[in-house]
């Protein structure tokens, strides 16, 4: 029984591989399925037509989908459905969330999540004997990540949270439990490094959660320096609680380079109504312990979301201004998304022509949604994801060139590169208050934000070269931001 897992990238700054879909992938091998993945594409059509080539010698094919790719990937695979009479399945936390939904529009397509055992064996019971496929590294297949010429690699501890902001889909879907213990995680790091894997993406939704992972953390540090690997990684953290300095050493000490941490909104009306507390004091300390350690940070900020009022909406966006992120124009251009089963699921209106309705209200406030109108009308003149690229990769940079003592050959770029941040910063926030205040977009603010991508871009271009020609190894490290393999 030969089966084909299809999937888009979604996000930029991490491995194209997807855990989940390397995890479903080495279930399937267990219960004796042949199994392939397929990373597609929707901005290069020969990587889908590749991708295609034997499609008539499967059995049956999975989109594991995105709410991003949804509605480009449901009509590829209906046409690969009635072309060739295939089985489809459909997996995902956006298909499962929305399941009903797609099964009564689409209804040649069976449903399964993709998170859960259970689910996994009753739609694909065991068939064989087990299948051996050399790219499984301990239980998952990384089939695409061999592929991949780059260093970095997603892995992950654990999959569940013990948070319940009311925005995230964590906790929506009935997922089996993962909790690796630290020699499996480790041997699975000298596995992948014996790769040439240098950079690890942890995916957990938070590494350490509180004083109960201590232990866990710190015989991890113990086992890496024991085994002597060299490697560095990037965590998810919390603000609520805030690792302890000693900890936060001992993993920069392994290699630890970059983190993540949610801060979402500083508003107090945004905490209580999506039920995540957090506080600016927390994450002024936390950038001061990561300042102190040299660890690049990177943040989640939810800016849009229905209830915002226009005061609170210039307060968040002058907090963004001095946390010098404005340059992170998708918290701009993406309001919150309402998940179906939320408690605001009920503002959301049908559209029956498309599955996907987490954007479909309005804002409370009507300054506000003429602002967010006026924005994403704005920053629809420049790619995104570029644009945040151009930084976040500079950033990452600077934090592996200081791991690997590499920084002083770098300094005057990385003086450029702070200069340019900061006019950037300052002149985004100029802009965007411009904009606001006449409550219209004229050519001049389009020139601006021209300039100022084509300003960050060079720059960038410049910096990469340097690194490519010096540093082929850190270069090799960093995501390189665009939606197809890394093939270089
Ligand atoms: S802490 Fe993060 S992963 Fe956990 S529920 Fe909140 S947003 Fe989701």
């Amino acid at each position: 029984m030969k089966v084909g897992i299809y999937y888009f990238r979604t996000l930029y700054t991490q491995s194209a591989a997807s855990l989940s879909v390397g995890k479903l992938s080495n279930k399937l091998l267990n219960n004796g399925y042949e199994v392939n993945l397929f990373l597609l594409n929707q901005s290069n059509i020969y990587d889908n037509i590749f991708n295609l080539k034997n499609v008539e010698n499967l059995d049956c094919l999975i989109y594991k989908c995105n709410y991003k790719d949804f509605e480009f990937g449901i009509k590829f695979f209906k046409k690969i459905y009635e072309k060739y009479h295939k089985k489809i399945f459909l997996t995902g936390v956006f298909a499962c969330l929305n399941k009903n939904r797609i099964e009564e529009k689409y209804s040649f397509l069976k449903i399964f999540n993709l998170l859960n055992d259970e689910d996994i064996n009753l739609t694909f019971p065991y068939v064989a004997t087990k299948i051996q496929k050399e790219t499984v590294i301990c239980n998952v297949d990384r089939e695409i990540e061999l592929n991949e010429h780059s260093k970095y690699i997603n892995i992950e501890l654990t999959n569940s949270c013990n948070k319940k902001c009311e925005f995230c889909h964590i906790n929506l879907l009935n997922h089996t439990k993962i909790d690796k213990n630290i020699y499996e995680l480790v041997n699975e790091i000298e596995s992948l490094i014996k790769c040439n894997k240098r950079f690890f993406i942890f995916n957990d939704c938070i590494f350490w959660t509180g004083e109960q992972d201590n232990e866990k953390i710190l015989e991890f540090c113990k086992e890496v320096k024991r085994r002597k690997l060299v490697f560095s990684f990037y965590i998810y953290l919390s603000l609520t609680p805030l690792i302890p300095d000693k900890l936060l050493k001992e993993l920069k000490d392994i290699g630890l380079v970059r983190v993540f941490f949610g801060v979402e909104n500083i508003s107090s009306d945004f905490s209580n109504h999506y039920l995540k507390f957090l506080s600016t004091q927390n994450t002024e300390r936390m950038i001061q312990k990561l300042n102190a350690c040299k660890i690049s940070y990177h943040i989640g900020f939810i800016l849009f979301y229905k209830q915002v009022s226009y005061n609170s909406l210039l307060d968040n966006l002058n907090y963004l201004r001095t946390l010098g992120k404005l340059f992170r124009l998708g918290i701009i251009i993406e309001k919150l998304r309402i998940l179906p089963h939320t408690k605001d699921a009920c503002y959301l209106t049908e559209n029956k022509d498309k599955i996907d309705m987490a954007y479909n209200y309005n804002f409370d406030d009507e300054k506000v949604e003429k602002i967010f109108n006026n924005l994403t009308h704005l920053f629809k003149n420049i790619n995104i994801r570029n644009f945040e690229q151009f930084f976040n990769g500079i950033s990452l940079a600077e934090s592996l060139l200081i791991r690997y003592n590499k920084y002083d050959s770098y300094k005057k770029e990385l003086n450029d590169y702070y200069n340019l941040k900061i006019d950037v910063n300052n002149k985004l926030y100029d802009i965007i208050i411009d904009i606001i205040e006449k409550d219209e977009i004229n050519e001049d603010h389009i020139n601006e934000i021209k300039l100022l991508y084509s300003a960050s871009e060079i720059n960038y271009t410049f910096f990469f070269k340097k690194l490519l020609t010096l540093d082929f190894d850190i270069f090799s490290m960093i995501p390189h931001g665009q939606e197809t393999l890394n093939l270089w």
